[in-house]
């Protein structure tokens, strides 16, 4: 007899039918002689419908009522599909985030789960009930008990830590798609289920606007080992594995919060080539570095910052053996890219810096916590370690440093995160997925807002200054890009830094920061709400030249501009202009191979 944790989400439990045929799918997993512990969400739009109401009586809610206001959803939901398991003669009972004991931290809107209690579901499942539990809320841990909910979509969080501390032998999703397919097909539909993916890859499609799977649930699925599927609550398809390496033991205290960095990685084996100030126009990257895969080359990180006037600067880095035939490509491309408009623009210029090296800190419980890059950037200001170029993931926070100083950057990260020496290492990727793509998805943000700032000086623990200001704030920051232009101002050296962050957080951390800057000497501070962000990702692109090439070659063939570039290992992601952001998609979707020859329809 197994234990499983079952989550119905909106559209599965939108109407009285549907709510039956939940109920069906519970009784019968029942039969098959399982325990079950049920987490649904509100029913279709309701949430939708309640913030609504709420921003009709308020253009800013307090956060402490919309929780008291969004819970409620949930509320429905147990009850009624409760109430439909009587029905069919199965014994079963609802509660609620607080009935359970799911501990959360004391912050609205977004909170954290803390701990879960088992005594009560414990209990129930023994003599026989089906527990039905109300998604995506909890209570504060404080003697008041006060109402939290987790985020949007949190309901898949509540349901994977629930599998996590009662040990169930796996969480399954359902939802109104049949799986996790190779991207959105409300706007790709010739987008193509896949039978497994690894968490890794999930945690970075999650986070990058695949709405499917909260990334904080995949994160707690990696990190305790939960066996995770998401299935359609339509049919009796078998759906998409999310997999990952069984996990070394975790405490189920503190279960969202413990220990943000798994990993302190480096590598001092980098050289850096970077192109200053070519033109800022569709096709540039995919004229470079098709030029570069064309030659084998395998290049590392990719970092575009923000332009300046009508150029741009890109750096990539490469290994050191490498390095002197890179650097030969891209003096052999710099003419042609001389601004054809204006051929007075100053042409590209090479450089190359062979001593550097990259720190980097890896966990998946940095996603949405503004604090952890904001305290790498600390930790290396304090030993006086200057950054010369910054590229995020979901799940990394990398630094380009002098290779001199990388001894000492890593021996302070490590302290700072207690990470012992030795106990980092390779983590596997669970069940073997045979083929390993290089690209296995792709997935569009358009919530996101770029915010820069100009002329930041470049000195040690100026990115500790800005990123820690957004954390005390809680903005959240997403992919964060230092530019590889360096220009003496006043007699300080200075570059501009660009980051994005939620379309919500964007005028208030614009103003916020301006009110700063003056103060720090920074520059000023540009925000730019209409942007998209498009992102491929694939555990198959390590090591393989060419697929960045040929996401900038995409996206040239529809004259769409790139404005920034982030890489991490397994994924590449360019900020394009919000109205090509769909046209992007659609473009690299197909460009991979992705596409499959059956369009999709999503259920209404
Ligand atoms: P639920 O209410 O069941 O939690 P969501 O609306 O939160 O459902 O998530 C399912 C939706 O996620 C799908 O209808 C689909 O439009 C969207 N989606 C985005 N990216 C993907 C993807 N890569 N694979 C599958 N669905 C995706
Ligand atoms: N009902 C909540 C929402 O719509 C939580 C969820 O469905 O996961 O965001
Ligand atoms: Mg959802």
């Amino acid at each position: 007899m197994a234990l499983i944790v079952q989550k119905y989400g909106g559209t599965s439990v939108g109407s009285v039918e549907r709510i039956q045929a939940v109920a069906q799918r519970v009784y019968k997993t029942v039969k098959a002689g399982n325990s079950l512990v049920v987490v649904v969400s509100a029913m279709g739009k309701t949430t939708d419908g309640l913030v609504k109401l709420a921003k009709e009586i308020s253009r800013n809610p307090n956060r402490r009522e919309m929780d008291m206001l969004l819970s409620t959803g949930e509320q429905v939901t147990i009850a009624l599909l409760t109430m439909a398991l009587q029905e069919l003669g199965q014994p079963a009972i609802s509660m609620t985030g607080a009935q359970v004991g799911i501990v959360t931290e004391a912050e609205h809107s977004r909170a954290r789960i803390l701990h879960i209690e088992t005594t009560r579901l414990t209990r129930n499942i023994n003599e026989g009930k089906v527990v039905v539990v109300a998604g995506f809320q909890g209570t504060s841990s404080a003697k008041e008990m006060e109402i939290t909910t987790l985020g949007r979509g949190g309901s898949d969080t509540s349901a994977v830590a629930i599998a996590a501390v009662l040990r169930a032998s796996f969480c399954e999703i359902y939802t109104d798609v049949p799986g996790i397919l190779t991207t959105d097909p409300r706007l790709v539909p010739e987008a193509q289920l896949m039978d497994a993916i690894t968490c890794d890859e999930m945690l970075e499609l999650a986070s990058l606007g695949a709405k499917v799977l909260h990334p904080r649930a995949v994160e707690i699925a990696r990190n305790y080992g939960v066996p995770l599927v998401v299935r359609s609550s339509w049919t009796d398809a078998p759906g998409t594995w999310v997999t990952s390496a069984k996990p070394q033991g975790r405490s189920l205290i503190n279960l969202e919060i413990a220990r943000p960095v798994d990993n302190v990685e480096f590598d001092t084996d980098q050289a850096k080539v970077a192109l200053l100030r070519v033109p800022d126009k569709p096709g540039v990257a995919a004229k470079l570095f098709g030029e570069i895969s064309r030659q084998k080359i395998d290049v590392d990180l990719i970092i575009q910052s923000i332009n300046e006037g009508n150029s741009n600067d890109i750096a990539f880095t490469v290994r050191t053996p490498i390095l002197k035939r890179a650097e030969a490509v891209a003096a052999a491309i710099a003419p042609a890219l001389r601004s054809q408009s204006n051929p007075k623009l100053d042409e590209a210029e090479v450089m190359v810096e062979h001593n550097i090296a990259k720190v980097s800190i890896a966990g998946a419980g940095m996603i949405g916590r503004p604090g952890v890059a904001a305290k790498m950037f600390a930790t290396l200001a304090a030993v006086g370690v200057n950054i010369q170029m910054i590229s995020t993931s979901e799940v990394k926070v990398s630094c380009v440093v002098d290779a001199a100083e990388c001894d000492r950057a890593v021996a302070a990260l490590r302290t700072a995160f207690e990470i012992k020496a030795g106990e980092e290492g390779k983590r596997g990727q669970g069940r073997i997925i045979e083929e390993t793509p290089p690209v296995r998805g792709v997935a569009l943000d358009l919530n996101q807002a770029r915010l820069a700032i100009r002329q930041l000086p470049d000195r040690p623990g100026m990115a500790a200054k800005l990123f820690g200001l957004l954390a005390q704030h809680n903005i959240s920051v997403d992919m964060i890009i230092q530019s590889q232009r360096c220009r003496v101002i006043d007699g300080v050296p200075r570059r501009d830094i660009a980051f994005t962050v939620s379309q919500l957080d964007g005028e208030s951390a614009k103003e916020m920061l301006t009110q700063v800057a003056a103060e720090f000497g920074w520059g000023e501070v540009v925000l730019d709400s209409a942007i998209a962000k498009v992102s491929i990702v694939g555990a198959g692109m390590l090591g393989q030249p060419g697929v960045a090439a040929k996401m900038f070659e995409a996206l040239a063939q529809q004259q769409i501009n790139i404005q920034m570039i982030a890489t991490s290992e397994i994924k590449i992601s360019c900020v394009v202009a919000q109205e090509q952001g769909v046209k992007a998609l659609q473009a690299i979707h197909t460009a991979f191979g992705l596409a499959g020859s059956e369009k999709f329809v999503v259920p209404a």
